[in-house]
């Protein structure tokens, strides 16, 4: 694609991915119509305070904006919202808004992140059944998210977590149901999952490990969720993490390639070099971690993919960070860098007990990623060594005699 060209940018997702990517694009002194297609009724905003602030009513809405929503207007960004796109003609290079507008486009993003599983049971649908992605979703949960009320939170991830912990602190009743045998199997490591476990069971929080929720009871509004072997668990709300499921319909209809998200290149183009596609929607290869190509959903990778794509708009080179991400639960910092998956060794410096310590992750040699709690510094110094593909050994790390800072100026000698 000649950069050059472009003088009509559209993007289709106004999230934290599309947000980021039309700011970017304006910063890096695009000079075109940048317009922005989202089908929520307001600006970007941050989703990782709907399952912390936002939820415990510590936060409102206008400080959940990615940026006041003047802005967009001060910048010459058109902001379509609510309205959601519903065609792309490639050959015609132009998009379809519902209502039957049509707009072209010379390049175009797609950022149209995820949708939450729903849970695949009769009586999901019932009132007080919910799921967890958006500003209106919490909207919906808040009135009955009250001291005393019984909450059933299906599936142990991040998010599912991070919901339990503020219904502790709010004084909800809560059980946590998880088909897995630990929590966060998916994400992190049985030593880092044993932590977080008796870390919640402590605050007061049920876990059923290895539960198979069959059914949720109730005639018009949830009153209980039934499990395979028979036991009943009584609930007044149910919130559903048991992820999400990439939004691809407008890249399916088109044609894109796709591999649990639209698959692009580095530089977040797909097959179609006039279309990039970034955030929880795509996947791309990860440099330093093999090029696998792979789909992340954490803000980090939605900011990165914006900065990539706009960047290669604009006909500039973009340097690549480690991917990171963090969670909050009850006063636990935990902050990742780096992928873990793979990895054939765990290694703990500090301890558990302490409820300050990092688990560092290695592929034979090689320091692939880092859980850190309470741990600022160890994460800080894992997260440079991965990017610049330097190791500590695992014997070394262990050491807690010398400060990280030592072993990470020591690694790069
Ligand atoms: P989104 O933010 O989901 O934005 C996509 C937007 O596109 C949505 O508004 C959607 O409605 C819109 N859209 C889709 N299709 C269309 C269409 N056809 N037309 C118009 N609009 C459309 N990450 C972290 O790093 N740390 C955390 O602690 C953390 N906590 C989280 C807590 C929660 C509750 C959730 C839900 C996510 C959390 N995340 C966290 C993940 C992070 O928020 C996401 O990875 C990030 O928001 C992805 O950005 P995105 O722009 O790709 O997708």
């Amino acid at each position: 694609m000649d950069t050059t060209n472009i003088k009509r940018v559209l993007v289709i997702g106004a999230g934290q991915a599309g947000g980021e990517a039309a700011q970017r694009l304006r910063q890096g002194g695009f000079e075109g119509e940048i317009t922005l297609i989202g089908e929520e009724p307001c600006p970007p905003y941050q989703r990782p305070p709907l399952s912390k602030a936002y939820l415990s009513g510590a936060m409102d809405i206008e400080r959940l904006l990615l940026r006041p929503a003047s802005l967009y207007a001060d910048e010459r960004i058109a902001l379509l919202a609510p309205v959601r796109a519903v065609w792309i003609d490639r050959a015609g290079k132009r998009v379809r808004l519902e209502g039957g507008r049509e707009l072209p486009y010379d390049a175009l993003v797609l950022a149209t992140g995820a949708r939450p599983r729903p849970l695949p049971i009769v009586g999901a649908d019932l009132d007080g059944v919910h799921t967890l992605r958006t500003a209106a979703d919490v909207d919906a949960i808040r009135p009955r998210f009250i001291a005393g009320a019984k909450l059933v939170v299906v599936g142990a991830g991040y998010i599912g977590l991070e919901v339990a912990a503020i219904a502790r602190k709010l004084g909800l009743d809560v059980t946590v149901i998880e088909t897995a045998v630990r929590p966060l199997a998916r994400v992190t490591s049985p030593e880092v999952a044993g932590f977080f476990l008796d870390e919640h069971t402590r605050q007061g929080v049920r876990f059923v490990l290895g539960g198979q929720p069959a059914l949720i009871k109730g005639r018009t509004h949830v009153t209980g969720v039934a499990l395979a072997d028979g036991t009943e668990i009584p609930a007044d709300l149910v919130i559903a993490g048991i992820g999400v499921t990439p939004e691809t319909t407008l890249a399916q209809q088109c044609g894109l390639e796709l591999a649990n998200g639209v698959v692009t290149d580095k530089q977040c183009r797909t097959g179609d070099p006039s279309i990039f596609a970034i955030g929880d929607c795509a996947a791309r290869p990860m440099t330093h971690f093999g090029d696998r190509v792979q789909r992340l959903e954490s803000v980090h990778n939605a900011i990165e993919g914006a900065k990539i794509a706009a960047a290669t708009m604009l006909g500039k080179e973009q340097s690549v960070e480690t991917p990171w991400f963090w969670s909050d639960q009850y006063d636990l910092k935990l902050q990742i860098a780096g992928l873990f998956q793979g990895y054939d060794k765990v290694v703990l410096r500090g301890s558990p007990a302490e409820r300050a310590f990092a688990a560092f992750y290695y592929k034979g040699p090689r320091l692939i990623a880092v859980d850190a709690i309470n741990r600022p510094g160890e994460y800080l110094g894992a997260k440079s060594l991965i990017q610049r593909s330097q190791t500590i050994a695992p014997d070394i790390i262990a050491d807690t005699s010398r400060t990280m800072k030592d072993l990470v100026a020591a690694a790069g000698q």
